[in-house]
């Protein structure tokens, strides 16, 4: 059993636990359920959804069935680049000119689907004596990016064929409904999808190598969606897609767990009010102890009144609105509480467990939104 505080060190304020291990039992298990051929993208856009980019790319980059990273923007490319990390990097949105330069260098796959673009893009990569690998996008039912997979996308992807700095990599689209217990509208974009690159192999004589378009929920519930790549985001890191999902199907562990201290303990009378506006007055004498953690640091203010935290192998609930810095909990009913007592924000401690999911649905926001959240100034320790 790892000790907790000697794991946080001096980090006793706030601090992020990391466990990097999970992530590697998160792809087996992801793996399972696809055709042994099928590889993984690991998508570590946002920071790895606040995880530690780097170190989880480090983590995976020796794992033959990870064909590479995708990320949301170039500077999170670069940032790999800069920490030797020499896997395909796919850029999943649009990236503006300024920045092709770099990325040609750097042989960072850009996501086309405008023709100025291609274009700019093309005229780069010939300026550098290179060919540029690219994916195209093909908007089957999101509405956001990409080419539509109809006679105008076709001639798209046919200029492209015909420039002489691109080569074409990859093809894929994006599920809007993948996470939810129906999955026609998932299997209708499946069928877009594969319809437009089976015209590219009839008219264009195209193959292109890598065709892909399942996320998390899709690898998990849609598996024959999985073709030559997946893009694992959400379910790397041990959390699940959205509630609908079937949570027995798949093995999936956290890594990320939340810890801090009780700083100050006290005992008031009944009708004390408590934190920022007084909504919670005391109804009765009460033991309150407070947690040096905030907003600031990403923890939900929508927390306020609903949340809980775990001292003592105990939940103890927050009283008032949670602070910039500071909140506070009720451990009038745990007598052996006291300052100094380590706090778990997320994790485990002993039988109870606060998940990623739990805080989301409490706090009205959701768990890729509170994970990208728990934001710079907590410090991470990996294990
Ligand atoms: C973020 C993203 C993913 C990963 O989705 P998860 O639900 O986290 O698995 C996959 N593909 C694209 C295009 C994305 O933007």
């Amino acid at each position: 059993m790892l000790n907790i505080e000697n794991i946080l060190g001096e980090h006793k304020r706030v601090c992020a636990v990391v466990e990097l291990d999970a992530a590697l039992e998160n792809l087996e298990s992801l793996k399972k359920g696809l055709m042994p051929e099928t590889k993984i993208l690991a998508v570590i856009k946002a920071n790895a959804y606040g995880h530690g980019a780097v170190q989880l790319a480090k983590k995976l980059a020796s794992l033959e069935y990870v064909f590479g990273y995708a990320v949301a923007t170039v500077e999170e490319a670069l940032q790999l680049r800069r920490n030797n990390l020499h896997k395909p990097i796919l850029i999943l949105g649009y990236t503006f000119p300024d920045c092709y330069e770099k990325l040609v260098a750097e042989d960072i796959r850009p996501t086309i689907f405008r023709q100025d673009m291609a274009v700019s893009l093309s005229e780069e990569a010939l300026r550098q004596g290179k060919k540029l690998k690219v994916h195209i996008k093909v908007d089957t039912g999101m509405s956001r990016i990409g080419i539509f997979p109809d006679d105008t996308g076709l001639a798209f992807v046919k200029q492209v064929m015909d420039m002489p700095g691109l080569e074409i990599e990859g093809i894929f689209t994006h599920f809007a409904r993948a996470d939810e217990k129906d999955k026609t509208s998932a299997l209708e974009q499946f069928e877009r999808f594969t319809s437009f690159t089976k015209r590219l192999e009839e008219e264009l004589s195209l193959e292109v190598p890598l065709k892909h378009c399942a996320n998390s929920a899709a690898i998990m519930e849609l598996p024959e969606t999985g073709l030559d790549l997946v893009r694992a985001g959400i379910a790397l890191y041990g959390l699940w897609p959205s509630e609908e999902m079937d949570k027995d199907r798949t093995a999936l562990h956290p890594l990320f767990s939340l810890y801090s201290h009780l700083v100050y303990v006290k005992t008031v009378p009944a009708g004390t009010p408590v934190s920022y506006g007084g909504i919670y007055v005391t109804d009765k004498k009460r033991r309150i102890a407070t947690v040096p953690v905030g907003y600031g640091d990403g923890y939900p203010r929508g927390l306020s009144e609903k949340g809980e935290v775990l001292v003592r192998g105990k939940r103890a609930p927050i009283l008032g609105r949670v602070c910039m810095d500071q909140f506070m909990v009720d451990v009038t009913d745990i007598p052996e509480a006291g300052e100094g007592d380590l706090v778990t924000l997320v994790g485990v401690d002993g039988t109870e467990c606060i998940t990623m999911e739990e805080l989301g649905t409490l706090s009205g926001r959701f768990n890729y939104e509170l994970a990208c959240d728990l934001g710079s100034r907590i410090p991470r320790v990996y294990l």
